[in-house]
């Protein structure tokens, strides 16, 4: 099955490649819902649309506990602007700024490595680091 948004082949029984796609499609959903709401009925409220979109980009501690011995951890979370990041701006902002260690870019980088298959990191161009393809 193809990912709704980008046409790109989509994980298992998921409508999208990614949980990138997936917040984007949402957004864009939600933005167009705002002038054909009269004629379409979405099959999801709102809010859980919005639930959803707060746990997919959090760095929780169970996503964390899987990241190996030292890497640096990150200190601050993902948000909904890094979410829709792509590859060459988030390193460029970690590799960068002067706090990255605690920065939203390098959270959402050790996110998507965390929970990202190493197939899907390659199609955002993100950089593989060499235990995340160990652990393939
Ligand atoms: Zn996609």
């Amino acid at each position: 099955m193809k990912c709704i948004n980008c046409d790109n082949e989509a994980m298992g029984k998921s409508m999208y490649c990614s949980a990138s796609c997936r917040t984007v499609y949402n957004r864009n959903r939600k933005r167009n819902n705002v002038t054909a709401e009269i004629s379409v009925t979405p099959a999801v409220t709102k809010s859980d649309v919005t639930d959803t979109e707060k746990t997919d980009i959090t760095l929780t501690p169970e996503i964390l506990a899987r990241l190996p011995q030292g890497v640096v951890r990150p200190t601050g979370q993902p948000n909904e602007y890094t979410a829709d990041m792509k590859a060459e701006p988030l390193a460029w902002a970690v590799s960068c700024g002067a706090n990255w260690q605690s920065s939203p870019e390098y959270a959402e980088v050790i996110h998507r490595l965390l929970t990202l298959s190493v197939d899907e990191l390659r199609e955002q161009g993100m950089d593989i680091p060499v235990w995340k393809e160990h652990a393939a």
